[in-house]
């Protein structure tokens, strides 16, 4: 009899679930588990909850969204996690887009339609006529992305079971629902570049290349590239619009999934890296911590990207050959910097998100520097403030520099992004007391992305449905049994709705 109790107890876990990296989605997968009553550890290397969405200080009155400029959570899960009651400040209030010209003529897109459609006109009167219709059809489209990518995907060409295929049923009346000409525009929308997408609705370049620098916005990819018309309305999805929202307050919302977690009785821990999933017989039982610690558990679900979690914590070793062969195809190609300014006095920077991009042309041109391993000198910038703070999305500066190294090339990105914004606004540069530059290789580092890369696998079409992350394993699913994924580069993910957070909660046995 005390013989059997031993050996139970050495069997019992600690946790029913260990969930690695305290990203938005990894908290978003605990705080529904610890809802259900499961007992819950989430696991972060960084001393800071939060991953990409982060708010830090980078110095005495310089606080900043380090990475993220803001995005939208699904709000159905804002209401499940009740993150109101848990600090978050829903702000519905949005913010222009505005594309910034040499000749201070800039373009006000406004989030009410007729101010936009009057900015317009100064460019084209029959673009402004088109813009209601092209605002209807994207939300539209986003509309019908939102449903996709809140459907678990089959592990296509496996069998689906009924359960899979009731999902996909949702999602192909959704689509039908969306009336015949909406979603025949939308399936031919995905594989159409950017510039091809727009060029079907307006005329006047400084419209087209406006719209097209949100389709390239945080991909490798260049308007002229097939499947923007898809990154387009990906990106249109995650912020609501053209603009985004929340600026400012990318840190509030991680802070708000992180108390909804505890207060459901999850446990968080942060400076802990973990460094390998203990794995036996095809099974995971648990995880090893850099410092040696192990800690058990039923399920482990991942929300780091996949290729750090299967290639470095799994192994090579533990998995199929194939399974390991599509996992180092992943296409991991960041070419995303940040530079976060302090200034001292009036910048005269607008409020919303500004954009240089003055035609289609010059962001092919920016995003033709990547493909041969170099910096942009022309890049294609956004723009937003936040009290005393300017920050700099920074397009294109890839992970794979063809010659020098980042270490050595941060003052390159620095300099040329601060002396690009300038051109628009003269008292810039000498108003500049702080800044903070981020690169691809510190998004790696810090960060944990592999390869800088931010959603975790680039967003492109075969690497988008039943191929993400690699094709045939869609459904959260790895070769590991009680091994799941939850990050952005799994389908739902990439961007800031808590998609694949949230779906992996339903697959889990
Ligand atoms: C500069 C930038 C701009 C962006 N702009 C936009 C935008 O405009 N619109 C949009 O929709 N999306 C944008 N994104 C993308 C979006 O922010 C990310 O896709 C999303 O936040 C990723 O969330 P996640 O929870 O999946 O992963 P992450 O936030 O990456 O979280 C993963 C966590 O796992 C931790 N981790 C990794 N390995 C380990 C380990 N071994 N042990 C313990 N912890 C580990 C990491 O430290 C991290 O905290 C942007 C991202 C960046 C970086």
């Amino acid at each position: 009899m005390q013989l059997q109790i031993e050996k139970e107890s050495f069997v019992t876990n600690q946790y029913h679930t260990i969930i690695i990296g305290a990203g938005h989605n990894g908290l978003v997968a605990a705080a529904y588990l610890a809802k259900q009553g499961k007992k819950v550890l989430v696991l972060e290397r960084r001393s800071i909850v939060g991953g990409s969405m982060v708010t830090e200080s980078f110095g005495e009155n310089f606080q900043a969204d380090s990475i993220h400029a803001g995005g939208t959570l699904r709000p159905d899960i804002i209401k499940d996690l009740k993150l109101v009651s848990h600090g978050l400040h829903v702000d519905s209030s949005r913010q222009p887009f505005i594309s910034l010209l040499p000749d201070s003529n800039s373009l006000i897109l406004d989030p009410n339609p007729v101010k936009a459609a009057e900015s317009i006109k100064k460019f084209s009167e029959r673009d402004a006529s088109r813009w209601d219709e092209f605002v209807r059809f994207m939300d539209k489209a986003a509309e019908i992305l939102d449903v996709a990518y809140a459907t678990i995907m089959p592990r296509l060409p496996k069998n689906m079971n009924l359960r899979e295929g009731y999902g996909l049923l949702e999602l192909g009346l959704e689509l039908r629902l969306a009336g015949r000409k909406d979603m025949l525009n939308f399936i031919r929308a995905l594989p159409m570049s950017a510039q091809e997408l727009v060029e079907e609705y307006f005329e006047s370049e400084i419209i087209r290349a406006a719209i097209a620098s949100v389709a390239i916005h945080n991909s490798t990819l260049g308007p002229m590239s097939a499947g923007t018309g898809y990154t387009l309305i990906h990106n249109w999805l995650n912020r609501g619009g053209l603009s985004h929202s929340n600026v400012g307050k990318a840190g509030e919302i991680t802070s708000a999934l992180a108390n909804a977690v505890k207060s459901f009785g999850g446990e968080i821990r942060t400076d802990v890296e973990v460094a390998k999933i203990k794995i036996e017989n095809q099974i995971a039982k648990g995880v090893v911590l850099a410092n040696g610690e192990e800690i058990s558990a039923n399920r482990i679900i991942s929300s780091a990207d996949p290729k750090h979690t299967l290639l470095k914590l799994v192994g090579a070793q533990d998995l199929p050959p194939e399974f390991v062969w599509h996992t180092q195809s992943i296409k991991m190609r960041g070419s995303v910097a940040k530079v976060h300014l302090q200034v001292n006095g009036n910048h005269g920077i607008p409020a919303g998100t500004l954009c240089i991009a003055p035609s289609i042309k010059y962001l092919e041109k920016a995003y033709d520097a990547a493909k041969y391993g170099e910096i942009s000198e022309k890049p294609y910038l956004e723009v937003t403030t936040s009290g005393n703070v300017v920050s700099i999305h920074f397009q294109f500066a890839p992970y794979h520099l063809k010659t020098g190294d980042w270490r050595l090339e941060t003052k390159k990105v620095e300099k040329i992004a601060i002396e690009t914004l300038t051109e628009y606004f003269p008292n810039l540069q000498s108003l500049v007391s702080n800044l903070k530059v981020i690169t691809p290789l510190d998004l790696e580092t810090t960060y944990g992305l592999t390869e800088g890369d931010i959603n975790h696998g680039q967003l492109q079409l075969d690497q988008f449905l039943f191929m993400r992350p690699i094709p045939g394993w869609s459904n959260h699913k790895t070769p590991i049994d009680n091994l799941y994924l939850c990050g952005s580069g799994v389908h739902g993910g990439g961007g800031v709705s808590g998609a694949s957070g949230r779906n992996v909660v339903k697959v889990l046995k």
